[in-house]
């Protein structure tokens, strides 16, 4: 079962979107790219490079619903004559191509984002979520945990690799511990583990990173020899950078508790101490780090949190 990468130009900060192309029967897509004519000519070119065309993709693998990884899903479904699309149910908060962002909004509330950064945060999304065509529910297939995606020669296992976002997914050839791992495992940086509604229950948080460090831990058990990330070179070394990202987690929960001020701070005013170069598209970003942070820190009894006119404060214990 050959694995070939295809890397796409997107419009983000972030840079190229690495896609995987399986081809074998059913010829299968990991990831699709950002819906612009740049990406799609790219998609096209990698394809044809490989000896394919987007007519002969059967089905389209989802890591996660963002703009980079599934903008052009739809139009390559479409293109395929209606090959199948898999993603994750967990994957609500960003359903695909539509943020749930009333629920989004509570959450940015209550970490202390005051409404005018919010309506920022909110124009920005605008801006993103025209990189990336709606489905409607019933018109993706599940992908679920343990689950195997079978191809001719081989099978790759579904693992639901929760943090960077609730649905997020990776997919594991065991016969030579290769991993797909989207934007779960990054070589140059620590993905961000966005803030995200509960998909069980959406008036709550996400426990983002909590579940984040499990997600790692469990794909340090396949004891991995290739990890191919959603944006840059893959990872030969993933005990490294196992070890790597559980210290700069480790290092960037001192600093958070550090802030605090004995008389208590919102997420919001963490963030802007942790990140006071953050412009407009990196605010939410910034939130998303400290709340991710403080709640680890909450939920491992290192500090106190509280509400107090509907916004949550945290205080050193
Ligand atoms: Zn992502
Ligand atoms: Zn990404």
């Amino acid at each position: 079962m050959k694995i070939i990468p295809i890397s796409l130009p997107t419009p983000f900060y972030i840079g190229p979107v690495n896609v995987y192309l399986i081809a074998e029967d059913p010829i299968t897509l990991i990831d699709t790219g950002p819906k612009t004519k740049e990406a799609r000519d790219a998609l096209h070119e990698g394809l044809r490079k490989a000896g394919f065309r987007v007519a002969d993709v059967r089905r389209i693998v989802l890591t996660h619903a963002h703009e980079d990884h599934c903008g052009l899903a739809r139009s390559v479904r479409d293109e395929a004559k209606n090959a199948e699309v898999l993603v994750h149910n967990w994957e609500t908060g960003h359903r695909i191509g539509r943020l749930e962002y009333e629920e989004h909004r509570a959450l940015l509330v209550r970490a202390g984002v005051p409404p005018p950064e919010i309506e920022t945060m909110r124009k920005m999304y605008e801006g993103v979520r025209q990189y990336a065509d709606s489905f409607a529910a019933d018109e993706y297939g599940e992908l679920r945990d343990e689950e195997e995606l079978e191809f001719e020669t081989g099978t790759l296992r579904i693992v639901h690799t929760p943090g960077h976002t609730p649905g997020s997914c990776s997919f594991v050839r065991e016969a030579d511990r290769t991993i797909i791992a989207g934007d779960c495992v990054l070589k140059r940086i620590t993905p961000n583990p966005v803030l995200s509604p509960d998909p069980i229950d959406p008036p709550k948080r996400f426990a983002s990173l909590a579940e984040y460090l499990v997600s790692l831990a469990r794909l340090r058990t396949f004891a991995p020899t290739l990890v191919h990330g959603g944006h840059g070179a893959p990872v030969n070394d993933f005990e490294e950078l196992f070890n790597r990202y559980i210290r700069a987690i480790q290092e960037r929960q001192k600093t958070v508790i550090g802030l605090l001020p004995k008389t208590g701070a919102s997420a919001w005013e963490i963030a802007l101490q942790m990140f006071p170069q953050a412009d407009d598209v990196h605010r939410f970003l910034s939130v998303s780090e400290a709340v991710a942070h403080l709640d680890l820190a909450h939920s491992e009894g290192k500090i106190e949190l509280e509400l107090s006119d509907g916004r949550e404060v945290y205080r050193a214990s």
